[in-house]
């Protein structure tokens, strides 16, 4: 990976002069994770044309000299001022920064510190479209997030029971994750029963399980810093008709979804093809939010498969397909996969049954 990691450091550096930039400050941890590898929460990189430099504090010394492969400062108080130093000894005129990441108080103290012909650039999106496209040990790192997920989904769904209050489902899928060798969730692990899962984004709660309602966990794993993402139905008892159709229908936009996805099109077009099977069952209103969305070290990443992101699919992306349908009084319906974008088409990576699953 090491090689990896200087390559993106290059691409960064080879990249300054078309933005007219001297030199550009990476801290987000994310971007600091895409470019150097590093896992602690305090660092950043420092890119100039020539070089890049790695800045951290002393609580990372040990663990940047294993992980880091690129020049390091520890430094002993707060990072941006020592960045400044740099960019004044450099003679740095414009200095580019992340505008969605350094706060205000940031902002402040390297203005403070840099000499007044320096200006600070911000920018947009640049790291984060060099993520979009994944390499293929990130994809294979994806794949085994994905892996993880699906087989902790299968052990708890082993346990569940009528009864089983919500927020003990939830401890049962972290713990099993974890045990199958995840850092962590990906985000708060989604359980919603009955009425409650018309809540596109609910917590799970103390309600218990109980037969005759649906059930809705949406769950994904970091492991090795990369993400996975997956939404199941579950149901208690025998469904009625209602319930089989609203299935139906969301099964049916989300392989349509799927089905639409290779290099050229754009993530609108993907999310084009779910809202008409949608519609065609009069149930366009109740898909509240996009299609999908990008994901890797992070949860969400570019591109967002909704109606307005023009960005055309490439190979290697990664991405989520999760049409849902929500109805007030009645409960919910998502169906969410991880995929990646290939030469012909894309693959599956989810290898979890799409069936409503009867418990
Ligand atoms: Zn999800
Ligand atoms: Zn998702």
């Amino acid at each position: 990976m090491n090689n990896e990691f200087a390559e993106r450091r290059r691409l960064i550096g080879a990249g300054l002069e078309n933005r007219e930039l001297d030199a550009m400050l990476v801290a987000s941890p994310a971007n600091v994770r895409y470019l150097t590898g590093f896992t602690g929460s305090n660092g950043a990189v420092l890119a100039l044309p020539g070089e890049r430099i790695f800045f951290t504090d002393p609580r990372y010394a040990i663990q940047s000299r294993r992980e880091v492969s690129c020049r390091t400062q520890v430094c002993k108080g707060p990072i941006l001022p020592a960045v400044a130093a740099v960019v004044a000894a450099r003679r740095v005129r414009r200095l580019g920064f992340e505008r969605a990441h350094l706060s205000y108080d940031g902002f402040d103290l390297l203005r403070a510190n840099m000499p007044v012909n320096t200006s600070l650039e911000p920018v947009s999106g640049w790291l984060e479209e060099h993520r979009m496209v994944k390499s293929e040990s990130e994809i294979e790192l994806i794949r085994r997030s994905v892996a993880t997920n699906s087989k902790a989904f299968e052990l708890a769904a082993r346990r569940i029971r009528p009864s089983m209050r919500e927020r003990d489902l939830a401890a049962e899928i972290d713990h099993q994750m974890r045990r199958l060798g995840a850092e962590k969730p990906s985000f708060e692990t989604i359980v919603a029963s009955g009425e409650r899962s018309a809540l596109p984004h609910a917590h799970p709660t103390g309600a218990a399980l109980k037969a005759g309602q649906l059930v809705l966990i949406d769950m994904g794993a970091f492991q090795d810093g990369y993400a996975s993402d997956m939404t199941r139905m579950l149901f208690l008892g025998a469904p009625g008709a209602r319930v089989k159709r609203l299935y139906r229908a969301v099964l049916e936009a989300q392989l349509a979804a799927v089905d639409a996805v290779r290099p050229g099109v754009t993530a609108a077009h993907v999310d084009r093809q779910a809202r008409k099977v949608l519609k065609a069952y009069k149930l366009d209103r109740a898909f509240v939010h996009s299609t999908g969305h990008g994901l890797g070290l992070e949860i969400h990443e570019l591109p967002r498969i909704g109606r307005k992101d023009k960005t055309p699919l490439a190979a290697g992306m990664a991405i989520t397909i999760e049409p849902g349908v929500y109805l007030e009084g009645v409960g919910g319906i998502r169906i969410e996969d991880t995929v990646v974008v290939t030469p012909t088409g894309c693959e599956v990576l989810t290898p979890t049954s799409k069936e409503l699953r009867v418990v």
